[in-house]
């Protein structure tokens, strides 16, 4: 490997072969959008609930492809279904559903 002189911050490192991808797994699944989404951004710029809290639909999908289940179901339960963020997406990722699909793993995650 080519030496850059650098290695990645440790803490920002993840290892995806020893994540709990179960999650992400389980939306692709029921909604296959969720693979359609490109980290735009545009439904965090829109979002009623991020107005008041940190909450960030994008943010909160990278945290589930991470295997960050419980920080993900913690962060579900801001949103306030608005719909904006459905309306706004360029690649007709269905939020309210995924959003829906997150809340429910709360009752079925360890
Ligand atoms: S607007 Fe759609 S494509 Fe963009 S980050 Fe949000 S869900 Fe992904
Ligand atoms: S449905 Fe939820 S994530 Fe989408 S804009 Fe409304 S509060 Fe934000």
């Amino acid at each position: 490997m080519i030496d850059f002189g650098f290695t990645p911050f440790a803490a920002g490192v993840t290892d995806l072969d020893k994540a709990n991808l179960s999650l992400a797994k389980q939306i692709t699944e029921h909604e296959p959008s969720f693979n359609l989404c490109i980290s735009c951004g545009s439904c965090s710029a829109t979002c009623t609930a991020g107005q008041f809290t940190k909450f960030s639909f994008r943010v909160m999908c990278h945290q589930i492809r991470k295997g960050n289940t419980t920080l993900a179901i913690e962060e579900a339960s801001k949103c306030m279904l608005c719909g904006k963020c459905t309306l706004i997406c360029p690649r007709n990722v269905n939020t309210r559903n995924i959003i829906r699909l997150v809340r429910k793993a709360q009752t079925t995650t360890p």
